[in-house]
């Protein structure tokens, strides 16, 4: 324990970092959708298991709040739901002190990728300011999972650990990178309202309770300004919630395209979305620096 503080003060060498631990509990349960619920054997069932679509949250990987969660129905619209937008795009976190040193790092990537490329500004948390991040390794429902936009208060975003089952959320700062994209209001890029043009989804390789999140969402809630990202971190893959082998639950339409979805970096898709949505393209000098580091950064 001693040997993680020590780290964790240089991770957070920042001026003026505090080291008040927030109180979390060892359980913690988000809100889960009625009709989402987690089949005890589902890893065993699929092809291509992930820690990102285990636990039972809505679309594998998202929390919601049943207020949410019947508006989402018709898509999250920052006219509607103002306060989910992170003001001036200003970010606080706080890494929970149970990660090791190696995984703090990871999740420290993940936080420099988006801070260099965005003009948003993750920043640890002050111990007073009232809405921010608290990244933790939740035990129930373990796995990778996020709110979707600023919920308000501690908001979790969960990543579950390396451990002897493989390395979970944390291999790379791929799946840490997806999970605060959640937290910043990004939503899974096959779920856009147009994806039929560009995907096709196999209801019938899907684990049946699972199908829901293979939603789209309605066109007058959601604005795409970009065009669709086939190699989006946001992206599912070919086999997520599959039945079983050979079975893909969405498949590219376009010719060529081989692979669907990654988790590894930004894509020049996911870079531009972000730096979209957060106004970092309004002023012409910060237009110029983004864009191009969008296009030459991004994958
Ligand atoms: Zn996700």
């Amino acid at each position: 324990m001693r040997r993680v503080f020590v780290v964790m003060v240089f991770l957070m060498q920042e001026k003026n970092a505090r080291y008040i631990l927030p109180t979390v509990p060892d359980v913690v349960h988000p809100p889960v959708p009625d009709d989402v619920k987690v089949s005890p054997d589902m890893e065993y069932m699929m092809d291509d298991p992930d820690p990102e679509v285990t636990p039972g949250l809505f679309q594998g990987d998202m929390a919601m709040t049943n207020e949410i969660y019947n508006y989402w129905r018709v898509g999250i619209r920052w006219d509607v739901f103002p306060e989910k937008l992170w003001k001036n795009g200003t970010v606080p976190y706080y890494i929970s002190p149970i990660y090791e040193p190696a995984d703090q790092v990871t999740i420290m990537k993940a936080i420099h990728t988006l801070n260099f490329m965005t003009c948003i500004r993750f920043v640890p948390w002050n111990g007073k300011t009232k809405d921010y991040l608290l990244i933790w390794p939740i035990k129930y429902p373990k796995g990778c999972w996020s709110f979707v936009g600023k919920f308000g208060g501690a908001q979790i975003v969960s990543l579950q650990a390396p451990d002897a089952t493989g390395p979970n959320c944390l291999g790379t700062e791929g799946r840490a990178i997806h999970e605060l994209m959640h937290a910043l209001g990004i939503f899974h890029e096959q779920s856009r309202w147009d994806r039929d043009k560009f995907v096709k989804v196999h209801l019938d390789n899907i684990i049946p309770q699972f199908k829901n999140n293979f939603d789209k969402q309605s066109l007058e809630n959601t604005t795409y300004s970009f065009e669709y990202d086939y190699d989006s971190i946001m992206h599912y893959g070919k086999y997520f919630f599959s039945k079983g082998k050979g079975k893909p639950t969405i498949t590219p339409k376009t010719p060529g395209v081989k692979t669907l979805g990654q988790r590894k970096a930004l894509s020049k898709g996911d870079c531009l979305k972000l730096n979209d949505l957060y106004g970092c393209f309004d002023k012409p000098r910060l237009r110029r620096k983004y864009y191009f580091l969008c296009q030459f950064m991004g994958i």
